[in-house]
């Protein structure tokens, strides 16, 4: 049954595949089938080898009832869970029947499907928050606000924060299916960094004064130094993020500061960059957070962010602007003390 033939086919699949002879032992593998259940197993009973139940009894079913089964294997090692779909096929061979066990790795389609689910429910409870308090806003001001005006004023005032949240949420969820769809172009054209920076705080200004926050800018290096290729409407929503967040989560009467410089060699890129600091003096947080604070909709502390009216988009949607100039997004932060966004593009041409 077991021939070179079969033995060079086995070895050309890219998928893992073990050949089972009628005995019950495997008679033959390939390499990705080595890297999953180790080597120097031909030879031994199969049961040894693949010793889950379900995959062992598709197996028996094999043998026995000529049927192709398919079935499920899971793989746990220290660095890593991958879960395979696995087709187990009776085979002729010239010396009689064996079986084939095919491996398909369906990890990263499992994650992005579960991935997927969250983001939905995720959406589905952000938007139907502010949309029951509306519901019911309405309601009270048809039933017991209706002849009460200083009600009335004030129900209409909390919609009215409830429809601008639900808008923002929007707006966003555009935003980053947007950004999503362009990631693979990279962007060309070329823009001064500083220029940039300093008309996105303009705009911020009022927003900073509202909550006597002050921005204050530094900037080392000129011109064709603080020059790189990006997309400009994108890199002014990144740095308009993190000034927000600054001046958010900064505490009033604080201090934001947002340094520029060109960098003449960032190891991160082997060539020069520009590099962009925004600074505040507030809360802070545990840097135990830093690795999921890109995450859409992680936030440290959810009430305070809802209470501020962000989303817990604005990060996910910096980091994947970032990902797309090619540039690098790193968060340090002390509790009590303040935290620091940095963003590192590469520059010149
Ligand atoms: P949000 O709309 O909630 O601000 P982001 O994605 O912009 O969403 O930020 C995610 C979370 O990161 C925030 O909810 C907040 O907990 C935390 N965060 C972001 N920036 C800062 C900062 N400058 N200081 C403290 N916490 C911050």
């Amino acid at each position: 049954m077991f021939t070179q033939a079969t033995a060079s086919i086995l070895a050309s699949m890219p998928l893992a595949c073990v050949l089972i002879g009628q005995d019950a032992r495997i008679l033959s593998m390939n390499a990705p089938a080595e890297e999953l259940l180790g080597a120097n197993v031909v030879g031994r009973h199969h049961v040894t080898v693949l010793r889950q139940p379900a995959l062992l009894e598709a197996i028996e079913q094999a043998l026995h009832g000529d049927i192709p089964q398919k079935t499920r294997y899971n793989s746990l090692s220290e660095e890593s869970d991958s879960v395979y779909r696995v087709t187990v096929s009776p085979v002729a061979g010239e010396t009689g029947e064996a079986i084939l066990v095919v491996f398909e790795d369906v990890t990263d389609v499992e994650r992005a499907g579960e991935m997927r689910r969250d983001f939905v429910a995720n959406v589905t409870h952000e938007l139907k928050t502010p949309l029951t308090a509306l519901l019911g806003f309405v309601e009270t001001l048809r039933g017991a606000a209706r002849d009460d005006a200083e009600a009335r004023d004030r129900f209409l005032g909390i919609m009215e924060r409830e429809g601008e949240r639900m808008n923002r949420l929007i707006n966003d969820l555009l935003s980053l299916s947007r950004v999503e769809s362009s990631e693979r172009r990279r962007p060309t054209e070329r823009v001064r960094i500083d220029e940039l920076i300093i008309s996105t705080m303009s705009a911020l200004r009022p927003l900073a004064e509202q909550v006597g926050v002050t921005l204050r800018h530094r900037i080392e290096g000129d011109g064709e130094d603080l020059t790189a290729p990006c997309d400009p409407d994108q890199l002014t929503q990144v740095f308009s993020n993190l000034i927000e967040n600054a001046i958010k989560y900064g505490g009033t009467g604080e201090i934001v500061d947002i340094r520029i410089t060109a960098q003449p060699r960032e190891i991160a890129f082997r060539g020069p960059a520009v590099r962009v600091d925004v600074i505040d003096y507030g809360e802070g947080f545990d840097p135990l957070h830093i690795p999921r604070l890109t995450e859409r909709f992680y936030r440290v502390d959810a009430h305070r962010s809802r209470e501020k009216g962000g989303t817990g988009l604005g990060l996910a949607i910096a980091k994947h602007i970032v990902n797309r100039h090619r540039g690098r997004l790193r968060i340090e932060s002390t509790p009590g003390e303040g935290s620091m966004f940095t963003v590192l593009l590469a520059a010149g041409a």
